[in-house]
């Protein structure tokens, strides 16, 4: 990120990684170990592994065929 013609480094450079920014309290663990991350609870990663929690396999659901665990 760049502002006023400098870079904008942030706390231990990570300025422009909005993955690991706290956005709740709850929700799983991120990798990064911090609870509420976005990219724990809003990622494609994240959202496919929801999508598989919620839904059973075979159970023909469009939600199912966007799952992590899609064939
Ligand atoms: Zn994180």
């Amino acid at each position: 990120v760049v502002v006023d013609g400098r870079i904008l480094h942030g706390r231990r450079g990570l300025a422009a990684e909005i993955g690991h920014m706290t956005i709740t309290n709850e929700g799983e663990r991120c990798v990064c170990g911090v609870v509420g991350c976005f990219e724990a609870i809003a990622s494609g990663t994240a959202l496919g592994r929801r999508a598989t929690a919620a839904t059973a396999a075979g159970d023909g659901s469009a939600l199912r065929r966007l799952s992590a665990e899609a064939e």
